[in-house]
């Protein structure tokens, strides 16, 4: 164990990020508080406070990464639950626009599948099993409380029942999704609040459960299929626990998505390819349709801000949430914890650890939001997309066409950018002087853009 820096640290909310910061915090502090404003569920079952946990949920492999490095034996835990193994580019098909499909070859490496119901199950009985991690359910919080001076956050209200309690805290982790705490906080203490980037898709979701009909398996676990610029329609089926698949079907800027099971079936046929739809078209649904709306991609940017008060962090959607069809939000999460034990770990000896660490904080969260928002800003193909497009964005697309063919080509690319995709591997990889003389020369050969490149073998 590290040394201790403080008495308490509070998590506020018990999601993916709330779970991974709160066990990374666990070795700095006498005790982690998790508040939850939820009844936490004895079982895999979904909550009212994600609602989105109903949906699909991808783990890729860089956030099942992040997650083993918090929570020792996290994989075989996930198994021994039900989680299916999926090995990336043979066993998963990849349907996308120029390359219907995309080749199929093993990339040496594989992900596992589940719902997000059971993902988070198995990280919550992890993080109750840490003697110094608190799980307080039923508390909503209301307000972060200032420090005397209001440069600092000194801990939070809550209400618990018709109660309302004061906690104090030496830190404070806003991992709420929405952040409204942290943004009323600068608000109270009058600093001004982060400026937001946000990409306007209005994406609509649907996902249904199907048991996978007994008889000749095909000869995939897992399809993703992309939209195209002339059918923003995509699709997405996954193996999930108890012999399912999980089948999302989604659509862009507005466009309503099924709300029965024959809309459903009818709705996949209407995409490129009929895999999705000839899998679900006889087997036998489970429980009823989900959907759900989202509107924009958002980023704060945090790490501009001039001024920033001590002893409070947001983390995770509070930060920065991306088009959920890239399946990136979790495992960026659980990425920017890691990056958060390995930062108070390495202050311990300062002599006031806590002090001034949002910055650096910001800066190594800057590291892994850029990827992942490179891949949202993919979304500026469509001209219905709403926002600032990048000014580089012709050359990037056509850099990530051109990446693309090349990796269609040559297994060794392939492999680099699904890592890169799996938020396994830095991005800087495919800026590689060869690569990108590879690439280069390949993109005299490309003429047509494909509209999600790094997104691409996303799930
Ligand atoms: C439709 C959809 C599909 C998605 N699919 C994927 C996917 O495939 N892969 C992926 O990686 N990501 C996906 N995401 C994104 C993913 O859900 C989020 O990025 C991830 O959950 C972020 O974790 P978080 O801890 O920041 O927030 P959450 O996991 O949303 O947790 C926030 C928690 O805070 C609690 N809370 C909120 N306010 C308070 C309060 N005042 N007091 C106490 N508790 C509070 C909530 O009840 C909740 O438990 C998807 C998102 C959507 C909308």
């Amino acid at each position: 164990m590290a040394r201790s820096i403080g008495r308490r640290a509070i998590v506020v909310g018990a999601g993916i990020g709330g779970l991974a910061a709160a066990k990374a915090l666990a070795s700095s502090f006498e005790t982690v508080t998790v508040l939850e404003r939820d009844a936490l569920p004895s079982a895999p079952i979904a909550r009212s406070g994600t609602p989105q946990a109903r949906q699909i949920h991808v783990l890729l492999r860089g956030g099942l990464d992040a997650l083993g490095e918090l929570f020792p034996d996290f994989e075989t835990e996930l198994e021994r639950a039900g989680a299916v193994r999926v090995r990336v580019g043979s066993q998963s098909l990849l349907e996308l626009p120029g390359f219907d499909p995309f080749p199929r070859r093993d990339l040496g490496f594989d992900y596992l599948s589940m719902t997000r119901p059971l993902l988070e199950f198995t990280a919550r009985r992890a993080v109750q099993r840490q003697s110094n991690i608190v799980l307080d359910q039923h508390c909503r919080v209301t307000r972060f409380l200032e420090a005397p001076g209001k440069d600092a956050v000194a801990g939070v209200r809550y209400e618990r029942g018709n109660a309302s309690h004061e906690l104090a805290a030496d830190l404070v982790v806003d991992a709420s999704s929405r952040g409204a705490l942290t943004l009323d906080f600068l608000d109270r203490v009058g600093l001004p609040k982060p400026e937001e980037t946000d990409i306007g898709i209005d994406l609509r979701y649907a996902t249904a459960t199907f048991e996978i009909p007994p008889g000749d398996p095909p000869d995939w676990r897992a399809v993703l299929h992309r939209p195209s610029v002339d059918n923003c329609r995509g699709g997405l089926l996954v193996p999930v626990e108890k012999n399912c698949w999980q089948v999302n079907l989604t659509a862009l800027h507005g466009e309503p998505v099924p709300e029965s099971v024959a809309e459903f079936v009818a709705f996949a046929k209407t995409l490129r390819r009929q895999t999705i739809h000839d899998a679900i078209a006889g087997a036998r649904p489970v429980g009823p349709i989900y959907r759900f709306a989202f509107p924009r991609s958002l980023r704060r940017h945090f790490a501009a801000l001039e001024r920033f008060p001590d002893r409070l962090l947001p983390l995770g959607d509070a930060i920065c949430r991306f088009n959920p069809a890239f399946g990136q939000g979790m495992s960026v999460a659980a990425q920017e914890a890691v990056a958060l034990r390995r930062l108070v770990e390495a202050r311990t000896s300062n002599a006031d650890p806590l002090s001034g660490i949002a910055r650096p904080f910001f800066a190594a969260v800057q590291d892994f939001l850029a990827a992942p928002w490179a891949t949202a800003e993919g979304d500026f193909v469509y001209e219905k997309t709403r926002g600032l497009r990048p000014n580089d964005f012709k050359e990037r697309q056509s850099f990530n066409s051109a990446l693309l063919r090349l990796a269609a080509e040559d297994a060794a690319v392939h492999r680099m950018m699904s890592e890169v995709t799996h938020l396994a591997r830095p991005s800087s990889a495919l800026h590689d002087p060869e690569i990108i003389d590879r690439v280069t020369a390949q993109s005299c050969k490309t003429d047509r853009q494909s509209p999600t490149a790094f997104g691409a073998a996303g799930k």
